[in-house]
């Protein structure tokens, strides 16, 4: 018998004896220190970052004394507020995140603040039927009868704050499909935009809200137009909400992905119909806040909509790998793997095609050798915990991957998604939910803030001015904590 089947068999054996109970296990020589994860990338701590690494700890630990078995793990509930008053949920207040890379148009904004600008300016239908809940500007021609003003209602008690949040918001979903109800939400709320001074007031409250929660950067998706001047309209309006808000906060920067939708309802060369008028547009509508430095203000192109119900990403691979495309100067920062489906493989898709950054990535842990790619490219992955959790893609945020994407050197970023409907604090609940549940370190936030502004759409010079903003509001965030 040759020696390595001798081997085998003996190796077989043993395993079977220890299996068996019959042999007695031996400790491995390997120390437990060994595996406990380290930070992913070189950087050693500071003194103060070590001390405010330890009040960390403390604060988790607070924190986590709020959930017992049956409670959603770290996500603020729509009904307690107990979470509010933990030293962790000040923490991640005060947090300088970086940049939100993943927003959708106007809804980075809690859903006070967007009550707040609508409810002297539109309307609202309270007349059962089809468009029961749905609110319209005051001066929309579409609206239909049994509209009545949102502040009047709610002032004479016709309309309470809860109903309004049920409206608005997932808060009322229940057993419903997250996704079905947030498509509601969208109908239902359409109607607003279509008065341009509430619009634009609505981006700059938009944008405040970034600013009061410690965002540097704002890159937002925007849905474009099949007709080029609404396309351009848009983009003017939001830059000028954006001028104002950066008169106040110079630092602050916005920036535009813009987007199509992949919905079966439109046939296959609508999106590039609209993505061209985007790239039009892109020339047309810079940032131009400082005119003796013109910069970018449209960096890149998406393909939006539920995953599961849509056109897969591939069948856009023509369009997005064009000459068009590829001439514009755009980057491609694509929504992929936000699905449960087993056969969803979006991931190897906006990978190949080139994405720069991409959206959820949900599923990416299916492809062990794809994950590879992705930490070797650097390809950064926008998670969006609390819209991951809200519309049922992970039951439990301790169970979410994008700990394991962050542990095998994926940078990742953490992103708000569409605040208003799913009812958060933008960025600072998504952070206190990550914290908590993925236990992550100071280190660990401080590579997850930098990511945000590393892999920004940005070209470096911005970056690295960003950057030095950012890390004179990092230090002065951890002498605080550490002081
Ligand atoms: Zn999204």
């Amino acid at each position: 018998m040759k020696n390595k089947q001798l081997k085998k068999i003996l190796a077989i054996l043993c395993a079977t004896l220890i299996l068996t109970g019959c042999g007695a296990s031996k400790t491995r020589e390997t120390s437990r220190e060994d595996f406990i994860p380290v930070i992913p990338y070189s950087e050693t701590l500071s003194a103060d970052e070590e001390k405010a690494d330890a009040l960390l700890k403390e604060m988790k630990q607070e924190a986590d004394a709020l959930y017992t078995f049956g409670t959603p793990y770290a996500v603020p509930e729509w009904s307690d507020d107990a979470y509010a008053d933990t030293k962790l949920y000040s923490f991640c207040r005060m947090l300088p995140k970086g940049g939100d890379l993943h927003g959708h148009d106007d809804t980075m904004i809690s859903y006070t603040r967007f009550i707040d600008v609508i409810r002297d300016r539109a309307e609202i239908c309270l007349e059962e039927g089809d468009q029961y809940g749905y609110m319209y500007a005051y001066d929309n021609p579409d609206k239909p009868e049994g509209c009545v003003p949102i502040g009047e209602a709610l002032d004479n008690g016709t309309l309470t704050e809860e109903e309004l949040t049920a409206f608005l918001t997932l808060a009322g979903k229940e057993d419903q499909r997250g996704w079905d109800v947030l498509h509601a939400r969208f109908a239902a709320t359409s109607g607003v935009h279509t008065n341009e001074e509430i619009y634009k007031d609505l981006y700059e409250e938009t944008f405040r809200n970034c600013v009061d929660n410690g965002v540097i950067l704002a890159e937002l998706r925007v849905l474009a137009s099949p007709d080029d001047d609404v396309t351009v309209q848009r983009l003017t309006n939001i830059r000028e909400a954006y001028y104002r808000v950066r008169q106040d906060h110079p630092e602050f920067r916005v920036r535009v992905i813009c987007t199509a939708s992949k919905n079966l309802k439109y046939d296959e060369d609508q999106a590039g119909l609209i993505l061209d008028t985007a790239i039009r547009a892109s020339s047309l509508v810079k940032d131009e806040f400082d005119p003796a430095k013109p910069e970018e203000f449209v960096i890149g192109l998406d393909l939006v909509s539920e995953e599961d119900t849509s056109r897969p990403l591939k069948e856009y691979t023509e369009y997005l790998t064009s000459e068009e495309v590829k001439n514009s100067g755009l980057k491609l920062f694509l929504h992929c793997g936000e699905s449960l489906l087993n056969t969803n493989d979006t991931v190897i898709d906006a990978y190949t095609l080139g994405a720069v950054r991409a959206g959820h990535a949900f599923n990416l842990y299916r492809y062990p050798e794809l994950m590879e790619k992705y930490a070797e490219d650097k390809v950064a992955i926008e998670v969006c915990p609390i819209s991951n959790y809200r519309l049922d893609y992970v039951s439990d945020l301790r169970l979410h991957p994008a700990l394991s994407y962050l542990r095998n050197g994926i940078p990742v970023c953490i992103c708000s998604d569409d605040g208003v409907y799913l009812s958060t604090e933008p960025l600072v609940d998504d952070f206190y939910a990550a914290i908590l549940s993925w236990d992550l370190s100071i280190g660990d936030i401080k590579a997850i803030c930098r990511n945000s502004i590393t892999y920004s759409g940005l070209p470096k010079e911005e970056t690295d001015e960003l950057m030095k903003t950012w890390e004179a509001q990092w230090d002065e965030f951890i002498a605080d904590i550490a002081g």
